[in-house]
Order: C-alpha cells, then structure tokens, then sequence
C-alpha cells in the first residue's frame, strides 16, 4: 500500500515507490548544469530526472527495439487472468477505474513506475471536465478537490519585431487547471476500493496475442509474471514499444518536446513579465526562431495559490533535424524562464512537468494510424490520436472516455476482441484532423526566415479577431464544427487575398491532404445531419454500440462464413 500525502497544492497525490539516490545527476553536472542544480532543489528531484533520462534513452531506441515485444511463439501459461489488463497507469488509470467501478469488470493496471504518478499537469474546460462525472466514475465534490483553479480566460500571443505585440484573448478554453496527480490518485484509490489489481515497478516487456486474448510477460520485483487478459490495452505513451510495433514504419508524425515547472513565487501583477491569476497563458512567443531553427513557445497557467505552471516547447515534425533532446530543452528553460516571468524573493521550484507529446497528422479519412491488434488496442498518447494543433492528450482522452470505455466493456463482454472491433475503440475525431492542418504552421522548417512562424500566426490570429469569438474558441479547443471551419476559410481571402499562398507553405501535396480532411469532415458533418432525429433520442454511446454492434455482426458473419468454406461445408 503506497502512502498518500500532500503535494504543494494539498491536493492527495501517490508517492513515489522508490526513490532515486543523487548520483544520477553526476553525468549531467558539467553538460546541464542549470538542470541538475534546479531538479537537486525540488522534491524527488533525483527521481524526477532518472524519469527524464529514461523518457530521453526510449527516444533515442524507439525505433530500433520495438518488434521484439511482440512475440509470435507460443504464449507460455498465464499466472492469473484479469478481463483487461492496462500497461501504462497515467491515463490508464483513469480507464481502468471506469473499467472496473462502473462496468465490474476483472481489471489489472501495470507500471513501470507509479501508477497514478505522472510529470504533467493539465489544463482543460470544465464541460470537458464534467465528462468524468457524466461517465460515472466521480462525483462533482470529487472533481472539484482536484481543479486547482478555474480563469477567467486565456490569450494568444505571437512576437512581432517592430510593434507591441497583440494578444489574442479566448475564453472556455483551458480555463480549468488540474492536478493531474490528484485526480490519479483518486482513481487509483477508487480503483482498489473497487477490487482492481495494481503492479508498481512493473514494466511489461512482452506480449503474445490471438483474437481471443492477449498475455503479457511482465518483469516485477525481479521476478517473471505472465499475466493473462482477454484485452490488454497499451497505455504506455509516446514511447509505447507496442504502437511502434503497430506502426514501424512512423508511430507518429509530429511531436511536440515540451518542458516546464510547477513553481511557486513569481511576481504578480498585469504587466508582460507578471503573473495574473486569472489568466491563462495559452500560446506566447517572445522572440523568432533561434538559432538552430526553432520556433520556442511559452505557456503559463496560475495553480493553487500562488503556482504557475510554465512549460517551453516547439512544433516539430518528427523527421526534422532538430534536437528534441529534453534535456538540453531543459537547460534553454531554466536559462531564459526570467525573460518570461519574473520571479519574487520567494521563488520555489516546485516539481517538474515534462513529455514528448506525440501527434499523428491525418491525411484524409482512410489514413489512420493502426491502433489495435486482435486483443490489443492503443489508447492515450501510445494511440496518438489528440491534436497536433493544441496537444492536448487528456482533453482528447476525456472527451471519449464514454465511448471508448462503453465499447471496451461491450467488447469483453461480447467476446468482440479481434483486431477489427477493437480499432473502433478509439479517439479519432474528424474535427481534430482538419484542424491539426492549422499545427503545420507553428512548425518552423529549417532555412526559413526566424519570423515565418509569428507573422503566420499573425496573419491566422487578425482573420480570427475579424469572425465572432466562438470560431477560435473552437479552432483551439478542438472542437471545430463544420460551420466555423467554412467561415474561417472563406474569411481569409476576404480579409488577407494574398493568405490562400499560406496554404501551399508546406508544399502541393499538403494543400491536397488538406482538400482530402475537408471532404472527410464533410461527409462526417452530413452523416451527423443526417442522423440527428436519431441521436436526440439516443445518447451518444448507444449510438455507437448499436453501430459497433453491427459491424461485428458483419464480421462474425463473414468469419464463420470462411471458417465454413475452410471446412468444405460451403
Ligand atoms: C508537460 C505537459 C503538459 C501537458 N498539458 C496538457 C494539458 O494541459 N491538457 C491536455 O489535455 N493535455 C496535456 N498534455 C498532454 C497529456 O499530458 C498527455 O496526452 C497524457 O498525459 C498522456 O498520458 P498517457 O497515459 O497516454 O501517457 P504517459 O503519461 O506517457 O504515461 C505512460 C505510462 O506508461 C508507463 N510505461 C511506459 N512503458 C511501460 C512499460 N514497458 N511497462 C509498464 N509501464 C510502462 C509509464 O511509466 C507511464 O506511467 C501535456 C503533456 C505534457 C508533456
């Protein structure tokens, strides 16, 4: 039984299960010495940064040692049995709480740390917040212990090199900040109020699969664990062996390295270089790109009390020749973090928050990422499906958490565990892969002007001030309806006529992979149409069971059909 205490915020947080000793900076000491000197300050530091070299050292093999997890012998016997395993207990978690307290099943959740421990925090709105509740895993007084603070808006704000830079202002958009922690650590204890099995320190390193179910061999306390689940769901992240398994030839197509601190004690106040507690900090650049290339955006949210979450990261593609080292990223940040906010006497480096978010860029509606396997399937950052606009992976996952968990547990149920039910349970939304086109122009490309990024943006953010508020506000929640969209694009060349070569920025066959997700969302937008008598008497998930449940008909159909023609009887 893991001890639950109190983080800054005094929100109930897990505790580490190890700790971490400081000679894991001692490599570091000469290279990154602002990094080592600031994670030594912090709680946990030292185990912080070991998380931060093993983030760094599955970057650099994740290419190279993926196909070996999945194994094509025999599954060797399984230990115990659950209905669903989870690898990967930051999302999981939440997953496998619904799992396991709403629908009852037999639910296990590995990690190869904590489970429920993560180095995020995580901003939202509320009635995406409130999908938690909807779904029937927390109460409203449960959500609101781990909202630490709700703002009264948010902006945008692209550098300029000669005027004062105008800011953007949003509202409804992340304007709920969370402890990621409190919120796992409350799924985590309803998770084993409900019954459900967690493994701490256990990291999954193979796995044997059929349609029927999946086993897992995971290394635990030194020992060998075989763990059977009727589906496993890979939960492991952005550096997830399984998806790269899934997809060897790009797991994801952009990324986003992003680095940052929970700190408390910066000065407060309405100037530039102070914090306003009522204001969150969306997207904000303060120079052009640097001088490898890079187009640096700041982002600051106020916590608790006096906290302010403030992250560095870039738009990149995963192919560019940039250094996505995060921590040589981190030294950038602590170097040049005063030049954003400016800190009081009673600066505190608080905890680190730290990932590569992946994204996968879209192109048209067939060209989606494989996200399942028979017994398997993909969810969370290791799925890659949330925006290459906003990366907002939790906001994606909460979004669909009814419809992926409902269809899971339908799924087990039913015995529906091949690869072709499965790749229905996930959070592709067609919204999001049009407006992942508006991403590619944060991504600097080498040999560009230092400026390109910011005077695109600019030009974006102007046509944007022009149109009624709610099309940025759907443009960056990732929320984009069929209407803003077509309001936007028609927008551009009655204000900016020269902004339509914006769209050939990225080259011919881009502008066509953009023509393509137009006509995907509108075929989405009229099947919606077309159904909405239906749906205003259904809700959502029944929909999408009774759908699911059609197609697997099909498929049963079609399999007993080839298993009947196998043995001679058709
Ligand atoms: C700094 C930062 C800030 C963010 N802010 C926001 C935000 O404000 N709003 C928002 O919506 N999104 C935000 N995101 C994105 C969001 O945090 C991610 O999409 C989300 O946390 C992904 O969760 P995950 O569980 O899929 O992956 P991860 O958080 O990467 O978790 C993967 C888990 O799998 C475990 N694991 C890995 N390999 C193994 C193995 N072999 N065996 C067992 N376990 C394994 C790891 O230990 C880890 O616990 C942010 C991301 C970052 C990096």
């Amino acid at each position: 039984m893991l001890i639950i205490r109190s983080n800054m915020s005094l929100c109930p947080v897990v505790q580490p299960a190890y700790t971490t000793t400081n000679v894991v900076f001692d490599p570091y000491r000469t290279s990154h010495p602002l990094t080592v000197e600031n994670f030594s300050n912090m709680q946990d530091g030292a185990y912080w940064f070991e998380r931060l070299l093993r983030l760094e050292q599955s970057w650099n093999s994740r290419l190279t040692t993926p196909r070996s997890i999945l194994a094509t012998d025999t599954a060797p016997q399984t230990d115990i049995h659950f209905d669903i395993l989870y690898a990967g207990g930051g999302l999981g978690m939440i997953h496998a709480a619904v799992l396991q307290c709403v629908h009852g099943k037999n639910v296990c959740v590995v990690d190869r740390y904590t489970a429920g421990l993560t180095h995020r925090d995580w901003n939202i709105s509320m009635p995406e917040l409130e999908r938690l509740m909807q779904v029937g895993l927390f109460s409203r007084d449960e959500v609101m212990s781990f909202v630490q603070r709700e703002y009264k808006g948010g902006f945008i704000r692209f550098h300029t090199p000669d005027t004062q830079a105008e800011p953007y202002w949003l509202e409804n958009i992340l304007d709920v900040a969370v402890s990621a922690n409190g919120l796992l650590a409350l799924a985590r204890k309803k998770f084993l109020d409900a019954g459900g099995t967690v493994y701490d320190n256990a990291e999954l390193r193979r796995v044997w699969n059929s349609p029927k179910n999946a086993t897992a061999h995971i290394h635990y306390q030194n020992t060998d664990l075989h763990i059977g689940a009727t589906v496993m769901v890979d939960c492991m992240g952005a550096y997830s062996p399984l998806a790269a398994a899934m997809n060897p030839q790009r797991p994801f197509t952009h990324c986003c390295p992003t680095v940052g601190t929970i700190s408390r004690g910066f000065k407060e106040g309405t100037g530039e270089r102070e914090v306003n507690p009522d204001i969150g900090e969306i997207l904000v650049t303060l120079s052009g790109a640097d001088e490898n290339g890079r187009q640096l955006i700041w982002e600051g949210f106020p916590g608790a009390g006096d906290e302010f979450i403030t992250y560095l990261f870039y738009y990149d593609r995963i192919d560019s020749p940039f250094n996505k080292s995060l921590i040589d990223l981190y030294e950038v940040f602590f170097a040049t973090l005063h030049t954003y906010k400016e800190a009081s006497p009673a600066f505190d480096i608080g905890r680190p928050a730290f990932g590569m978010i992946p994204s996968y860029l879209h192109r048209a509606p067939w060209n989606t990422r494989t996200v399942a396997l028979d017994a398997i399937v993909s969810l969370g950052d290791a799925a890659a499906l949330s925006s290459p606009l906003t990366y907002c992976g939790f906001g994606s996952f909460v979004r669909n958490l009814e419809r992926t968990t409902t269809l899971l547990a339908d799924g087990v149920t039913n015995g529906l565990t091949s690869q072709q039910y499965l790749t229905r349970i996930n959070a592709y939304e067609p919204q999001v892969a049009i407006s992942a086109n508006f991403a590619q122009y944060l991504v600097a490309k080498p040999g560009e002007s230092p400026d390109e990024v910011n005077a695109t943006m600019n030009t974006i953010t102007n046509v944007l001030r022009k149109l009624p508020p709610s099309v940025g506000e759907e443009l960056f929640r990732d929320t984009l309806s069929f209407g803003a969209y077509n309001l936007l694009m028609s927008s551009v060349p009655v204000f900016y006529p020269k902004a339509y070569s914006l769209l050939l920025r990225n080259g011919l066959s881009s502008a066509l992979w953009w023509v393509l997700n137009f006509l995907g969302f509108a075929i989405h937008d009229i099947g919606r149409r077309l159904f909405t008598p239906l749906a205003q008497r259904l809700s959502t998930s029944t929909i999408q069971r009774i759908a699911f449940r059609a197609k697997a008909r099909v498929f049963m159909y079609r399999d007993r059909r080839i298993e009947k023609r196998k043995a001679g009887i058709l």
